[in-house]
């Protein structure tokens, strides 16, 4: 006898036939002896929905009831599946975030999960019940009704995991698994069967279609394998784990890349102490995240100094550093909104050499121009011109051998 907990996105459940569906998977797994807990998505639209009337309601809408509007969505999929599966017959019970034990912090909108108590979903599998938790939601130390952010459902499923001790937990959504690179863009992208936490968490760009990033963090701390896989069929999906040996076979396990950067150079700053700290003091001040960073130094005392930031921080970051530019003397604010980051993830990287060597031959072959690099322990990023994206995609995948023959 296992515990699973199973967790249902939107497209999963974004209609009663759906739901129904969902049941008949669940009884499936109940029937053979399995103790289950199915945490539920919003039908598939509905947060949408229901954010597009509170601001029709107002401009900005109050945080608290916002959250109190926002987990109706998933308290009407749990309730509807504990009815559905009564109706059958079978002793089910719904939860709420609270009533499942799920205490977050006072952040409305993006709650973190600060300690679950699911003894009350713990008694009610003990006594037979198959437990269906509204996922997304818990209450804060007021009672407040909170929400994790959008995607939160991953993180309720494997904080209730982590809580309970589960065997596995499995995200059921409306793709195969996490694939080697997205599949729109490259037609030889393969699914991978087994990956590991670090890089899930590195390929955001793919895995935070599938999974909320944060959940990875939480599988990944409390040591939760983590199933994704397809609720239209019954192949398995991917594993993400804890790295193993075996994993090291493939040097490089996935291709992402990000089109959501934008460039920022500050040309020709003094290359003095302190200087650095000046430009991104503010740019930090302002909460905006600088991802990559680069300092060319030139002779005669110069350095060019180019940063990454989101499209969305763009134009905040560019003014903040005209402003810096004017402070500290630099010559010119250079910027390109039409770059994109193109990386490799594996771990195999930790014990290989020459992954960076294979990677810039790939797109010097394409003819491709590399503007910024930057590397993790098992991550190497370059950012290109914007129009080259997919064809660096596609040589990349196949210079690391990751094409599928479909
Ligand atoms: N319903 C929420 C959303 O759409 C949470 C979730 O689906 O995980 O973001
Ligand atoms: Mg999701």
């Amino acid at each position: 006898m296992a515990l699973r907990v199973q967790k249902y996105g939107g497209t999963s459940v974004a209609d009663i036939q759906r739901i129904s569906r969902v049941a008949d998977r669940v009884i499936k797994a109940h029937e053979a002896g399995d103790q289950m807990v199915v945490v539920l998505s919003a039908m598939a639209g509905v947060t949408d929905k229901l954010i597009s009337l509170a601001r029709q309601a107002a401009i900005t809408p109050d945080k608290r009831e916002l959250d109190v509007l926002l987990a109706t969505g998933e308290q009407t999929t749990a309730a509807l599946m504990a009815i559905l599966l009564k109706s059958r017959g079978y002793k089910a019970r719904s939860f709420l975030g609270f009533q499942a034990g799920i205490h977050t912090d006072q952040t409305p909108g993006k709650a973190r999960i600060l300690d679950i108590d699911a003894q009350k979903v713990k008694k009610a599998l003990d006594q037979g019940h198959i437990c269906v938790v509204a996922g997304f939601q818990g209450a804060d130390n007021n009672g407040d009704i909170t929400t994790l952010g959008r995607g939160g459902s991953d993180t309720s499923a494997v904080a209730i995991a982590a809580s309970l001790k589960a065997d596995v937990c499995e995200i059921f959504t409306d793709v195969d698994g996490v694939y080697t690179t997205d599949p729109r863009i490259c037609a030889k992208a393969r699914k991978i069967d087994r990956i590991s936490y670090e890089e899930m968490l590195e390929m955001a760009v793919l895995g935070a279609k599938v999974l909320q990033i944060r959940s990875v963090d939480f599988a990944k701390k409390y040591n939760i394998p983590l199933h994704v896989r397809s609720s239209f069929n019954e192949e398995d999906g991917t594993m993400v784990v804890n790295e193993s040996a075996d994993m090291e076979s493939a040097v490089v396990s996935g291709i992402t890349c990000d089109m959501n950067e934008t460039r920022i150079t500050l040309k020709r700053v003094p290359d003095q102490p302190g200087i650095s700290a000046k430009i991104f003091g503010p740019l930090a001040d302002a909460e905006i995240m600088v991802d990559m960073i680069i300092q060319n130094t030139r002779t005669g005392g110069e350095t060019d100094l180019t940063f990454t930031v989101t499209k969305d921080d763009f134009d905040r970051a560019l003014q903040i550093s005209e402003a810096v530019a004017k402070e500290v003397g630099a010559e010119e604010v250079l910027s390109a909104k039409d770059i994109a980051k193109v990386s490799v993830i594996g771990l195999g990287m930790k014990s290989h050499s020459g992954v960076a060597a294979t990677m810039f031959k790939a797109l010097a072959e394409e003819n491709i121009n590399i503007r910024l690099i930057s590397t993790s322990e098992i991550r190497i990023s370059c950012v290109i011109l914007a129009k080259y994206a997919e064809l660096a995609v596609r040589a990349l995948h196949a210079a690391f051998g990751l094409d599928g023959d479909n």
